[in-house]
C-alpha cells in the first residue's frame, strides 16, 4: 500500500490510529519461530473499527509455515510495545535502533513509518482529541539526526518479510 507523497518530499499524516493497523499483525510463531499472522475473525471483518472497543472479538493466530493455529476472544489489548496487542507474541517486524526498538504490526504500518521518517516536510493538522500513530511516535524516531539510522532499521525489517 502506498500512502502519501514520495520519499524525501512532503507527507501528510493520514491520521491512522495505531489500533486501525491491527487488522493483520505479523508475529513470531510460538511453535516454529516463523512468521505467523494474527487476523481478525471473519465475522468481524466487515466491522469498521470506529472505536477501539470495536477491537473486541475473536482473533486467529495462523502460521503458514508449520500449520499452527489458535483462536481466542479478546476484550483487552496491549498497545505500545513490540508485541501484538492480542496474543502478546513478539512482533515479526522489529529492529534495534539507537538503543531503542523500532517495531511495526504489518507492511502498512512499516510503509507509514518510512514515508513519515523519510519526508522532508511533515504535515499534520492539529486535531484535538486522540492522536494518530504518527503523532504519537517518540522523538528519537522522528529526530532528523536519527533519520538515516531509523530508515536503515525500517529497511532491515522490510528485508525480514517472508517471500510469498
Ligand atoms: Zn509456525
Amino acid at each position: 500500500m502506498s500512502v502519501g507523497g514520495e520519499a524525501g518530499g512532503r507527507f501528510r499524516d493520514p491520521r491512522i490510529h495505531v489500533w486501525q493497523l491491527t487488522h493483520t499483525v505479523l508475529v513470531r510463531c510460538p511453535a516454529c519461530g516463523g512468521c505467523a499472522l494474527v487476523l481478525r475473525d471473519l465475522d468481524a471483518a466487515d466491522r469498521v473499527p470506529e472505536l477501539s472497543s470495536a477491537l473486541s472479538g475473536r482473533r486467529r493466530l495462523r502460521c503458514r509455515a508449520c500449520g499452527f493455529g489458535k483462536d481466542e476472544f479478546f476484550s483487552e489489548f496491549l498497545f505500545g510495545g513490540p508485541v501484538d496487542p492480542f496474543f502478546r507474541l513478539p512482533l515479526w517486524l522489529q529492529a534495534g535502533c539507537r538503543g531503542h526498538v523500532l517495531w511495526a504490526y504489518n507492511v502498512q504500518h512499516l510503509d507509514l513509518l518510512e514515508s513519515w521518517v523519510a519526508a522532508r516536510l511533515r504535515e499534520r493538522r492539529a486535531v484535538p482529541g486522540s492522536l494518530s500513530m504518527l503523532a504519537r511516535l517518540p522523538a528519537w524516531v522522528t529526530s532528523a539526526k536519527n533519520r538515516d539510522d531509523v530508515l536503515r532499521a525500517i529497511h532491515r525489517m522490510r528485508a525480514s518479510l517472508p517471500r510469498s
